[in-house]
């Protein structure tokens, strides 16, 4: 009885339901975007590549603080000096 109240109003009920999930999938990805641009500016923060204490070596990154060294712990580093030479101190035997 209620599925026959309900047929005349299907043809309007189907695109309106379609259209508010296409309207929550674009929120979603907006979203998600926002997310992921926020992040990779918090990620590009990371001073450590230009920092004399960094080594550039897989097996210790940093001289000072290598629990943080690349990770966003590294934002707000106090240790952070300028790297005044331009070559790496790693060697080929860390890579
Ligand atoms: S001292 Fe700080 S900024 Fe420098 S390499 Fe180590 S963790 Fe990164």
């Amino acid at each position: 009885m209620l599925m026959l109240c309900l047929l005349p109003w299907v043809p309007i009920l189907c695109p309106v339901g379609i259209f508010s999930l296409l309207v929550m999938l674009a929120i979603a990805i907006i979203a998600a975007s926002r997310d992921a641009i926020d992040h990779l500016r918090r990620l590009h923060q990371i001073p450590c590549t230009g920092c004399a204490y960094f080594t550039g070596c897989q097996y210790l990154k940093c001289t000072v603080n290598p629990s943080i060294a690349l990770t966003e712990g590294a934002v707000a580093c106090r240790d952070f000096a300028p790297n005044s030479h331009i070559q790496p101190l790693c060697t080929r035997h860390c890579k």
